[in-house]
């Protein structure tokens, strides 16, 4: 079959590899009908991801069709559609108990980086009873790429941890996918008094205010201009929630200036250097600081949200590509501002040539 694989360059190249059989009672083996390209694989392509390996199958998010099945997996059946997520849990240990299955003693985020991922034509996924969820056919399969992580992210990393309430005062700053399912969540599921959102490009903020927010800052018209101005719009009080979805010390300065008293800070970027915590500003404000690596435990509920229409992910996928442009997809996704790309969604081969493989 053919994959995508971690060269431990800065690129990436697809091989010929074997199919992956069911190694444990516990497995299934996917076939995988479309995939995507997440912000995690670029990471992993520059280097900052030690765990993950050269020779690795990259991926960690997909959509499939159950190939087999150990026999320990009565919960699905072969032929099934299912969501792939991207945190594998066995649905036992210590963590999976306490519904942190990012931190699953035998999974977490273990996909295209600690073993082979879905950017493939099959993949093996472990303790499949917990780790697979069962696509409606009322769901798009290519929308439903967006619902192995960055949907769920997006609700349990930034909505559900900045702790919304009706009548908030809600900022987010980044205008990624991630950032701007989060915007489109905060109005749909609540009612926010205001919404405000902080990024760099210009056509992205046209694009929040397009999804309803109320205000929209570009930190390249200088980043005091712009805290200073998204302050003046909570009359200097700061916000209630702050959803800081970039990861960056720069974005991680911006939350803290933000943040109102009693507010919550909800940090989702991935970091990759150490950034200033500034208590001498913030100890007698009554704030709250989270982080969260996704657990992937909302995705249940994503799959009900998504089917009564109550959030609407469609947006998300900005490019189609098939997998024999993988690296047309890969380019598109590393230039987004080039592109205008947000979620690409790339679908396998198996699906062109009509079941063949
Ligand atoms: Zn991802
Ligand atoms: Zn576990």
């Amino acid at each position: 079959m053919k994959a995508v694989i971690y060269t431990g360059e800065s690129k990436i190249a697809v091989e010929d590899r074997p199919k992956p059989l069911i190694l444990e009672p516990t497995d299934a083996v996917v076939k995988v009908l479309h995939t995507t390209i997440c912000g995690t694989d670029l990471h992993i392509l520059q280097g900052h991801v030690p765990s993950c390996s050269p020779g690795r199958i990259l991926g960690h998010e997909g959509v499939g069709v159950i190939e087999s099945l150990g026999s320990d997996v009565t919960n699905f059946t072969v032929g099934q559609v299912v969501v792939i997520s991207c945190i594998t849990s066995c649905g036992t240990c210590h963590y999976c108990h306490r519904k942190m299955s990012s931190q699953c003693e035998s999974g977490g985020w273990i996909l295209g980086n600690k073993i082979d991922g879905t950017q493939a034509e099959y993949v093996r996924i472990p303790h499949a009873a917990f780790s697979l969820h069962l696509l409606p056919d009322t769901i798009d399969q290519k929308v439903a790429v967006t619902l192995s992580d960055t949907v769920p992210t997006s609700y349990e990393c930034g909505i559900l941890n900045g702790d919304i309430k009706p009548d908030s005062t809600v900022a987010t700053i980044g205008t990624g996918p991630i950032g701007l399912m989060i915007l489109q969540m905060a109005k749909k599921l609540f009612s926010p008094s205001m919404t405000a959102v902080v990024g760099r490009g210009h056509a992205r903020l046209k694009t929040a205010m397009s999804m309803g927010a109320d205000h929209t800052f570009s930190v390249l018209d200088g980043q005091d201009i712009a805290t200073a101005s998204a302050l003046s719009a909570t009359s200097e009080r700061g916000f209630d929630v702050v959803i800081e979805a970039v990861g960056t010390p720069e974005s991680f300065g911006i939350a803290q200036t933000l943040v109102g008293p009693g507010g919550t800070i909800a940090s989702l970027g991935v970091f990759g250097e150490s950034c200033e915590l500034h208590l001498e500003k913030l100890w007698n404000r009554n704030i709250c600081l989270r982080t969260r690596l996704v657990d992937a435990i909302s995705t249940p509920d994503i799959l009900k949200m998504v089917d009564t229409d109550s959030i609407d992910p469609r947006f998300l996928i900005s490019h189609s590509f098939s997998f024999d442009d993988i690296h047309g997809a890969y380019k598109a996704f590393e230039a987004p501002s080039k592109h205008g790309t947000l979620k690409v969604v790339v679908t396998m081969p198996h699906i062109i040539t009509n079941g063949s493989s």
